[in-house]
């Protein structure tokens, strides 16, 4: 939500664009190889989010963050009692 230190705005805008510029492009989960020309709703498209969640304490830098599958990232999310998702551009209507 809106606390200031989500994962919205500019530098949230950079860090996302630089991880999923990384080549080649591997999933932090199941460790396959993304296509970064898959785009949302596509489960295999690529998503990125915080090795260690904000909400922890983590911090939205480069270093923090990987990429990973939409349906690995949703998968992991499920199974954690706090997930902590990232929103993708344009996923709302
Ligand atoms: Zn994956």
């Amino acid at each position: 939500m809106a606390n200031g230190r989500g994962h919205t705005g500019h530098r949230w805008r950079q860090v996302r664009r630089e991880v999923l510029a990384r080549r080649p492009l591997f999933c932090y989960f199941c460790g396959h190889e993304i296509n970064p020309r898959l785009t949302f709703p596509d489960p295999a498209s690529p998503q990125v989010h915080c090795i260690i969640p904000v909400s922890r304490g983590g911090t939205t830098t480069v270093d923090n963050c990987a990429p990973s599958h939409m349906r690995c990232n949703q998968e992991a999310g499920n199974r954690l009692p706090a997930p902590e998702f990232i929103p993708v551009e344009g996923l709302d209507p």
